[in-house]
C-alpha cells in the first residue's frame, strides 16, 4: 500500500519548492511514488506566451534541463526513500474564459509536449507517446483562481479520451466527478509545502512506474485526505512533531486504515 500524488509543481514552473526539496517532502513522509508536473503553456497564446517569458511555465528551452534533473532526482529518490518520481507535465490552456480553458496533466511524458490545438488532440497525443492523460481539476475548485471548465463541458465526448479525472483537488472534493462514472484520480496540485494537507491517492502495486501508471489506467486506486502536520498552519498547535495524520474520510476505502499498514 503506499500513497501518491499526481499532480505537483517545481520552481521550474510556478511552484515555490526546487525539485529536490519536493521530492525530500514527500520522501521523508513515506510516499511511495509522486509525479512533477510543471505547467506547459501554449506558444501562440499571448497569455501562454507571457507565463513563458515570466518563467511560469515550462518552455522548449527550459524542458531538456528539467528532464535532467527530474531523472537525477529520481534516482536520488529511490535510492534515499524507495520512492518512484514520475515525469509529466500539466498542459496548461489558459483564456480569459473558464469555459475555453483545460490543464491536462500527462504522466510518464518522455519528450516536450505541446499545449497547442484542441483539447482531444492533446490527449491523443499523450497516449500516442505512451504517457497517460489526466484531466486536472475540471469543476470549480472553490479557490480564487482561474476556472478550468472546457474539459467537463465536452466530458461525455471526451470521457473515453483521458485515463482519470481528478476527482479532488487539494482539499476540495469535487461531488460531480465523484457521482459521475469517469476514472478518477486525487491529487494536491502542490505550489508550497502547505499544500501537502489535501487529498491524495492510494494505490496498491509494485513500486514501478509502468505499475503505477497501470494501476490509475486500470484504476486500482482510492482516495484518502492527508493532514500534514508539520506544514499544516491551522493544525500545528494540535499535531506536534514530523509525522503525519492519515485522516480516517475516505472513499473505495477497501484497504483497512492505512496507519496500521505505515507502521
Ligand atoms: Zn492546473
Ligand atoms: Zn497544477
Amino acid at each position: 500500500m503506499m500513497l501518491a500524488d499526481f499532480h505537483v509543481h517545481s520552481t521550474f514552473s510556478d511552484g515555490k519548492l526546487t525539485i529536490p526539496a519536493v521530492v525530500d517532502l514527500y520522501g521523508q513522509r513515506g510516499f511511495g511514488a509522486i509525479a512533477i508536473t510543471d505547467h506547459v503553456g501554449e506558444s501562440r497564446t499571448v497569455i501562454g506566451k507571457a507565463a513563458g517569458h515570466l518563467g511560469l511555465c515550462l518552455t522548449k528551452a527550459t524542458f531538456p534541463l528539467y528532464l535532467e534533473i527530474l531523472k537525477s532526482e529520481a534516482e536520488r529518490a529511490w535510492r534515499l526513500y524507495r520512492m518512484v518520481v514520475i515525469p509529466g507535465v500539466e498542459l496548461s490552456k489558459n483564456s480569459i474564459s473558464n469555459y475555453r480553458s483545460a490543464h491536462i496533466i500527462a504522466l510518464g511524458i518522455k519528450k516536450f509536449m505541446s499545449a497547442d490545438g484542441d483539447v482531444a488532440d492533446i490527449a491523443r497525443n499523450i497516449r500516442n507517446e505512451g504517457a497517460i492523460s489526466i484531466a486536472a481539476h475540471p469543476v470549480d475548485s472553490g479557490k480564487f483562481e482561474k476556472q478550468t471548465y472546457h474539459l467537463w463541458n465536452r466530458r461525455f465526448e471526451l470521457a473515453q479520451a483521458f485515463d482519470a479525472w481528478e476527482v479532488a483537488s487539494g482539499d476540495r472534493l469535487f461531488p460531480e466527478v465523484l457521482n459521475s462514472s469517469l476514472p478518477k484520480i486525487a491529487s494536491s496540485d502542490l505550489h508550497i509545502a502547505r499544500h501537502m494537507t489535501s487529498w491524495k491517492t492510494l494505490l496498491d502495486c509494485e513500486r514501478h512506474p509502468e505499475a503505477i501508471l497501470d494501476s490509475i489506467k486500470k484504476q486500482k486506486l482510492s482516495f484518502r485526505f492527508y493532514r500534514d502536520s508539520k506544514n499544516d498552519n491551522i493544525h500545528s498547535d494540535i499535531h506536534s512533531g514530523y509525522g503525519s495524520l492519515v485522516e480516517s474520510r475516505s472513499y473505495r476505502s477497501s484497504f483497512g486504515d492505512y496507519r496500521q499498514s505505515l507502521a
